[in-house]
């Protein structure tokens, strides 16, 4: 409903938004993963054996996301991140990334990405329209990177987080998974580097997906992290956005930290996000495996109403809550890495 000042100033009324669930939850942010594809082989994220590549007629063109992109916008969605697998792996990202930075209701684009490939790229992506970046980084040792990762490409991620840095996005977020007895001994490491470059880290309780080596004697939880890091640093709870997924400190002097206690504490009340694979599916819950395809309706013609309908259908399943950890470890749904994060 128009407000007084509205009709006063003779502005049109915003649109009211469309994605509200079952529950009441109203959907702001969408998670598109542009491909399953990617140059690292983190443990707790691809399967060790058994990852069959999407082929590339199978994963939605640059046209179709846009496509799907601006409807979701129509419908509510003001804040899109490209992530994927790596999303920097696919052909022509660029393009896509001035596309979708054209859509006139998107009010934040952000990428999640593993930096391999950033500096080269960041100060372009940047000048496109990409103003939010989020990069993953578990570890400040060369040995343990390879060891998480699989792969030697430390020194060009250092690098890539550097060139991210002196780009000032309006949001640069570092993301750590902490896993108890891999990595969870840098928590300081990682506290620090937040305080003396002035970014926010945020600490990842880690989640179990398919075959992804995850246990619950694994998990740090968001109190564990956080009682570490009061006895060097004084940090003050930032109440922001209520459907913000992540729980967030400014360190004092600079910087700030944050949890993403999806274990510990789910954050499912406020959920306002959605996920679209990068073969075209959505998903309306990280941890439901309901999948609606949207790729294959528009390759048969559907309609802009059509494919309203099909992710109203989607989001009319979503689920009011994911079930405790333990069950969703036992549960058929994709890794992580065909999802995208
Ligand atoms: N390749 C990009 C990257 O690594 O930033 C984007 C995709 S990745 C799947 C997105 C995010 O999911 C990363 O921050 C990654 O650390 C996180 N992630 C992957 N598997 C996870 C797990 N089992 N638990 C918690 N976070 C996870
Ligand atoms: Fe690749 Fe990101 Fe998954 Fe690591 S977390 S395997 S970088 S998609």
């Amino acid at each position: 409903m128009s407000s007084l000042h509205d009709i006063m100033e003779d502005k049109p009324a915003a649109a009211p938004n469309q994605l509200i669930d079952s529950f009441g939850r109203a959907h702001t942010y969408l998670r598109i993963s542009v491909t399953d594809r990617c140059n690292l082989r983190c443990l707790y994220c691809m399967p060790h054996e058994g990852m069959e590549w999407k082929k590339r007629d199978q994963l939605l063109t640059y046209e179709e996301i846009t496509r799907l992109a601006t409807i979701f916008t129509d419908m509510g969605i003001r804040k899109i991140r490209l992530t994927g697998g790596e999303p920097m792996v696919r052909n022509g990202l660029p393009t896509l990334i001035k596309e979708l930075g054209r859509i006139p209701k998107l009010e934040t684009l952000a990428m999640t990405t593993n930096a391999t490939l950033l500096a080269t790229h960041a100060h372009d992506l940047k000048t496109l329209g990409l103003n939010a970046l989020n990069i993953s980084l578990d570890t400040f040792s060369k040995e343990r990177f390879q060891a998480i990762t699989r792969l030697d490409l430390f020194d060009q991620v250092l690098q890539g987080i550097h060139t991210a840095i002196d780009c000032q996005f309006d949001s640069l977020k570092l993301n750590m998974v902490v896993m108890s007895g891999i990595n969870d001994d840098e928590i300081m490491d990682f506290a620090d580097f937040a305080a003396r470059h002035k970014i926010n880290v945020r600490f990842i309780e880690y989640m179990p997906f398919k075959d992804n080596s995850w246990a619950s004697d694994k998990v740090v939880t968001y109190k564990d992290m956080l009682s570490q890091i009061e006895s060097r640093y004084e940090l003050t709870r930032v109440e922001g956005d209520l459907s913000a997924v992540a729980k967030d400190y400014a360190i004092t002097g600079g910087g700030s930290v944050s949890f993403i206690t999806s274990m510990s504490e789910s954050f499912c009340s406020t959920c306002n996000r959605l996920r679209l694979t990068a073969d075209g599916s959505i998903k309306s819950c990280l941890f439901h495996p309901a999948e609606i395809n949207l790729r294959d309706g528009m390759r048969q013609g559907a309609s802009d109403q059509e494919l309203q309908g099909m992710i109203l259908y989607s989001l009319a399943q979503k689920p009011e809550a994911h079930p405790p950890a333990e069950e969703i470890a036992a549960m058929e749904n994709r890794a992580m890495i065909e999802i995208g994060g």
